[in-house]
């Protein structure tokens, strides 16, 4: 069992040292971006010289990729941004550029792969041997704008299955508390976490910086995988509103019928006046950093914070203590409760608040 766990690791130690078509060393590149977020791309935090071939600038910004120039400017036309040269490794103005979209080679964040050419025989060459068509600026951009959405999710859904735990493991780990708040963006606040963790690859760095930004910072409903599912028609049975509207606050009992809840407190409510028709096994929560279900019989839940659910107040869980006592502090909360610490003097002392 040992044996094929180190395997398994070294594995994986070979497949993420494996350099990728796109990366470069850091002396072969050109980045126009000062300070300590030179090598981040401003709207993922990804490292530049790892996806040099599909950078793109624009207005002093260095990006890693047209998925994120595109996003991170709404899909405006961008005539005078650069892109640059898969050949030369030289920036290029993309009105001169000749793409390669959809080769055999992997794109950097989005599943069409989309690569510049500043000459027209190195762009044939490229496609003779990984396929792929050859196309203008214009038309790889709106590729970009089209894939944008799809791509987005593929992303979204990846970091869901796997890069905010890789993450939140590692920052409980290695780093120091650092709120997200107090940075401007994803690149900063990763040149931030270099300092506040023990952390030297950048692939676990990023990791953090992701699992922070997007669950911390932009509070994102994160759906999908292991979440509680909503029926749309599905009301909360104590103030009637529909719950697939706030999945990141719903509560669930499993019991002969499926019963959903805007938050905490509502279903609190609900099981004091239904005691004992409910089996706390089949009482789920969403956890909030992570939207995924968990047992409520397992959860840690934090009581009188600044942050309010749809029904106001709330008992916000987590499924571990830590996280519990990390979002009390940074929102000022008044106590973290088990779910068996939940009584009706809780229940009147939120409502009190
Ligand atoms: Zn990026
Ligand atoms: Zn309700």
């Amino acid at each position: 069992m040992f044996v094929k766990y180190l395997c398994i690791l070294a594995l994986m130690f070979t497949v993420s040292n494996a350099k990728m078509f796109q990366s470069i060393s850091e002396d072969k590149g050109t980045f126009v971006q000062k300070g300590n977020t030179k090598l981040y791309c401003p709207n993922c935090g990804m490292n530049l010289p790892k996806f040099y071939k599909t950078n793109h600038i624009h207005k002093n910004h260095q990006y890693c990729s047209l998925h994120c120039l595109a996003e991170s400017n709404n899909g405006k036309k961008l005539q005078d941004a650069k892109v640059v040269d898969t050949k030369s490794l030289k920036f290029i103005g993309v009105k001169n550029a000749y793409y390669v979209v959809n080769s055999t080679k992997k794109g950097t964040m989005s599943v069409h792969s989309k690569y510049a050419f500043a000459k027209e025989k190195d762009v044939q060459e490229f496609r003779k041997k990984y396929g792929g068509q050859i196309v203008d600026f214009a038309q790889a951009y709106e590729l970009a704008k089209i894939d944008l959405k799809k791509d987005t999710s593929m992303i979204n859904t990846k970091r869901q299955k796997k890069v905010y735990k890789v993450g939140k493991k590692l920052y409980l780990a290695k780093c120091n508390k650092v709120n997200p708040e107090a940075f401007e963006s994803i690149a900063s606040l990763k040149a931030g976490l270099k300092s506040e963790c023990k952390i030297s690859k950048d692939k676990a760095l990023q990791a953090v910086a992701v699992y922070l930004w997007d669950t911390q910072k932009l509070h994102k409903k994160m759906g999908a995988i292991g979440s509680i599912k909503v029926p749309k028609d599905a009301k909360c049975p104590i103030c009637g509103m529909f719950v697939h509207k706030y999945p990141k606050w719903a509560a669930m009992i499993d019991a002969d019928k499926k019963l959903y809840f805007d938050g905490v407190k509502d279903m609190i409510k609900y099981i004091f006046s239904h005691k004992e028709d409910i089996d706390v096994k089949n009482i789920y929560i969403t956890d909030y950093f992570s939207t995924t279900k968990i047992k409520a019989k397992d959860a840690y839940f934090v009581f009188g914070s600044n942050v309010y659910g749809p029904m106001g107040n709330e008992l916000i869980p987590f499924s571990s203590e830590i996280s519990a006592y990390a979002f009390k502090k940074d929102h000022f909360g008044k106590k973290v409760l088990t779910f068996y610490d939940i009584d009706q003097d809780v229940l009147e002392e939120i409502e009190e608040l």
